[in-house]
């Protein structure tokens, strides 16, 4: 029978009694978290989410998803091997490997396991490997790929690890062992929104006979030509390169795919446990991706609309004496003074109507709290004027 809630704490020998004490260390470490509804409509510049080209809400974009609804169900009903695939799913991964320059794609229901598949399929040791493979990751990698490598690792792989963006520790790692090797980076990270040197990266992993895997999670829709991502412009078709993405961000929908060759693809459809034993991609995410996907292709201009907000964002902050990134994709970070400083300030800047992100350590190091700011394409010159007024007016201190 269902009991009412109890209010007070639990009976220290209750089994889940343990929980009071970890919220309470959490609550003195500053690291409570809590969902907050967002309304319909709220009348606010949003520079805090990932909606990056404005498509989460176009017309098309929305009606597709209806559309996909209507003719497909509310979700797909299994996983893809079973019952869960449909038409909508293979046109969705023609057109986005076409749009990324590469042979083949693989859509899932969401981008984390999309990684979780790309690096636990490629990177688990096979039964005829008498030496495990070796995975070197970059420092501030993405916690889908994080949890990957732990897959990775729990299956007898080694993960090694190189400070942020240093391709020549990267090259030393991939210079020892014997088995065969990986090579495993964000493109954009999501924190700095800085963009790896992904040609350098793919130097050293061709001289190391390592599989480059790429999360392009930030930079597809952003960065490249045409929004093509950081990987999809010259590194699209190489068959000896992996590429994760998402379809929740510039995409505006749900979900996530990896882009590869014809032969990656098929071993993730047939060995991938986050593709095999998980319920497909709903339709209607699969249609408004899709949908988002040809708006973006036929409005290249979106891919550069964002990254010249995000400039103009920059340096309008600059110019106003903060100490704001230089960005390479959508996102801008702007340093506050401390923690609490951080916080406040985020708080009087949606009390003015602009919501920005704020990250506070364990997230980020001591001393560099910050508030963090996503362009979208949508935003026009006097949207750029109030974001930057509402920064400055409510600067701590
Ligand atoms: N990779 C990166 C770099 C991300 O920022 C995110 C989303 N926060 C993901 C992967 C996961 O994608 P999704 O939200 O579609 O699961």
């Amino acid at each position: 029978p269902l009991r009412a809630a109890r209010t007070g704490p639990l009976p220290a020998d209750h089994p889940l009694a343990w929980l009071d004490g970890a919220a309470e260390r959490r609550s003195r470490a500053g690291l409570t978290r809590r969902t907050v509804p967002r309304p319909p409509s709220e009348g606010l510049l949003d520079l805090a989410g990932n909606d990056y080209l404005g498509l989460m809400r176009h017309p098309r974009v929305v009606e597709a998803a209806a559309e996909a609804a209507r003719t497909w169900g509310a979700g797909s009903g299994g996983s893809r091997l079973v019952t869960g695939d449909t038409e909508l799913h293979g046109e969705l991964e023609r057109e986005l490997a076409a749009f990324h320059g590469s042979e083949a794609a693989l859509v899932f229901s969401s981008g984390y396991t999309a990684n979780l598949a790309m690096v636990t399929a490629l990177a688990a040791p096979t039964a005829d490997e008498a030496e495990p493979p070796l995975v070197v990751c970059d420092q501030y990698n993405h916690a889908s790929l994080i949890d990957a490598t732990r897959l990775a690792k729990a299956a007898g792989s080694r993960v090694t690890v190189f400070p942020h963006g240093d391709a020549d520790r990267a090259a030393g790692l991939l210079s020892g062992g014997a088995g065969r090797r990986l090579l495993l980076s964000d493109t954009v990270f999501s924190v700095d929104g800085d963009l790896t040197d992904v040609s350098s990266l793919a130097e050293v992993a061709r001289t190391h006979r390592a599989a480059l895997l790429l999360d392009d999670a930030h930079g597809l829709g952003v960065v490249g030509p045409g929004g093509r991502g950081a990987a999809g412009a010259d590194l699209g078709g190489a068959d000896d390169v992996v590429v994760s993405v998402t379809l929740s961000k510039s995409l505006g929908a749900q979900g996530g795919a990896v882009l590869g060759s014809r032969r990656v693809i098929r071993h993730l459809v047939e060995t991938a446990r986050t593709f095999v034993f998980d319920t497909g991609l709903a339709p209607a995410a699969a249609g408004a991706a899709l949908a988002a996907l040809r708006v973006l292709r036929a409005e290249p201009e979106r891919a550069e609309a964002v990254r010249s907000r995000a400039r103009e964002l920059s340096e309008g902050l600059r110019a106003r004496g903060l100490s704001a990134s230089a960005p390479d994709a959508a996102v801008v970070s702007v340093l506050a003074p401390s923690p609490e400083a951080a916080v406040d300030w985020r708080a009087a800047c949606l009390a003015d109507g602009v919501r920005v992100g704020c990250f506070r350590p364990p997230s980020v190091p001591d001393g560099r709290s910050r508030l963090r700011l996503t362009a979208s394409a949508t935003l026009d010159n006097t949207d750029i004027r109030r974001v930057l007024d509402v920064i400055t007016t409510n600067r701590p201190g």
